[in-house]
């Protein structure tokens, strides 16, 4: 059972992708407490993005309970799911799926129109894009500006202004430093570690780079929480 300083937990599941390649990843248990950063490290094909999208509800466990919040995410309808992921969880991507024509303002809010409650969250949601724009570092001006037109570094940082507005409680971010240089990576790093403190947010990020260990609370190897089997029938 999730006690209520728990943000995230897997027990006992089990998920297999189909097909010529099949692929099945077993976590007995895994847990993270509330305000937790959690860096995941793991080899490239070992489950990272896969165990994400259990934990975010794109796909469901064969069996087995993954709970956010203290909810059940198997018990929700789709349309449920949708928009408890959208309410509870703010996403990072390592391709930043950013949409490249609409408005730097349009990206950064577009999560808060599947999730009112998360919009409640926040006095004014055009205020907290404005304020995160400026807290990560991106130039004033630019929430009119196309999120297409913006550096790699600047689109990184839009997602995760994306992803911090309104402040979710579980922050989950799937490499998303794996395009920025050094420097960038490192400043971009600090940005989303210092939103995530002010806001007793759980950061929960996959890198295959273990220079980055230092930075977060704890660090788990994939090989330590769950067991893959390939070819499994
Ligand atoms: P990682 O993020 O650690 O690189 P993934 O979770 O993306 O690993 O992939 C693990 C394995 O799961 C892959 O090697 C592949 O066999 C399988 N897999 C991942 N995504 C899919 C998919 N959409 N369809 C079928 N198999 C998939
Ligand atoms: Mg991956």
């Amino acid at each position: 059972m999730p006690t209520p300083d728990q943000i995230l937990t897997l027990s006992d599941v089990r998920y297999r992708w189909s097909g010529r390649a099949s692929f099945e990843l077993t976590v007995p248990d895994f847990r993270l407490a509330t305000g937790d950063t959690v860096l995941l490290l793991g080899e490239s094909g070992s489950g990272k993005s896969t165990l994400l999208s259990l934990i975010c509800g794109t796909i469901l466990a064969q069996s087995g309970s993954v709970c956010v919040a203290g909810t059940d995410i198997a018990s929700l309808s789709s349309g449920m799911r949708d928009r408890f992921r959208a309410e509870q969880i703010g996403l990072i991507f390592q391709q930043f799926n950013l949409l490249p024509f609409a408005s730097v303002r349009d990206n950064i809010m577009l999560p808060l129109r599947f999730a009112p409650d998360r919009a409640k969250r926040v006095p004014s949601a055009t205020e907290n894009a404005k304020r995160l724009c400026h807290d990560l570092g991106l130039p004033s001006g630019v929430m009119d500006t196309r999120a297409g037109s913006l550096s790699v570094g600047q689109q990184q940082r839009v997602a995760a202004a994306r992803a911090l507005i309104g402040t979710p409680p579980l922050i989950v971010a799937d490499e998303p430093t794996s395009s920025l240089d050094a420097a960038t990576q490192s400043t971009f790093l600090d940005l989303l570690f210092t939103q995530a403190r002010a806001h007793n947010a759980t950061l929960l990020m996959v890198s295959h780079d273990a220079r980055l260990v230092s930075q977060f609370d704890r660090v788990v190897h994939m090989s330590d929480i769950a067991t893959t089997i390939r070819g499994a029938a």
